[in-house]
């Protein structure tokens, strides 16, 4: 597929995309029609090229490469001390209603004999939400990503989201803010490592 450069209104964001959006736009425009709406009415008009930008965007994670992402910003480790990268934010899309959810990701490590720039959690986290996702997946495949490039003595990541799938549709409002973990490594291991890491997002 061929990859051309998108600009998204009103954001003066670039980005590269392989997504054909000349298609999911008339797929947007048939949406607009199944559900109801009129797609040639003038508030609608540029809908579903909005929508296919978005879409392209929203998922661009599919398409980026973990090598790439951390290229450069690996660096020896001066210690074994436990590093914790707390509130990293992010916005995903839930793969059983494309509606979103969104919030913080902490992520904690203790180095084996490579250590990480610190820039680097927030774009491996951003490349694993940019896609459809359950919460859990998400917190699995950042510790794995970790795990991979840094080869730590162990990782933690807690990810704590809110779904609009569960608000908007009504059902279970109170459980609406989820926090799911991955542990490998000592973090899965040793009790006492665990805590230290949670005491660390208290
Ligand atoms: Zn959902």
């Amino acid at each position: 597929m061929e990859r051309k450069m998108v600009e998204l209104e009103d954001t003066g964001l670039t980005f590269e995309t392989h997504v054909d959006l000349g298609r999911l736009k008339r797929l947007a425009a048939e949406w607009l029609e199944v559900i109801g709406e009129d797609p040639s009415r003038e508030g609608l008009l540029k809908t579903p090229e909005r929508v296919a930008k978005a879409w392209a965007f929203l998922t661009r994670g599919y398409r980026q490469d973990l090598k790439a992402i951390v290229n450069g910003a690996l660096f020896p480790a001066e210690g074994s001390e436990m590093v914790v990268v707390k509130g990293i934010e992010f916005y995903s899309m839930c793969e059983h209603h494309l509606l979103p959810f969104f919030g913080q990701v902490h992520i904690g490590y203790i180095p084996g004999e490579k250590i990480l720039g610190l820039s680097k959690f927030a774009r491996i986290v951003d490349m694993f939400a940019r896609r459809l996702q359950v919460q859990e997946r998400l917190a699995v495949q950042i510790a794995e990503a970790i795990q991979e490039i840094l080869e730590p003595q162990g990782v933690g990541v807690v990810v704590e989201g809110v779904h609009l799938c569960m608000m908007m549709r009504g059902v279970e409002k109170q459980h609406s803010r989820t926090t799911t973990s991955a542990m490998l490594g000592v973090f899965r291991e040793s009790q006492k490592t665990r805590e230290e890491f949670l005491s660390h997002l208290k």
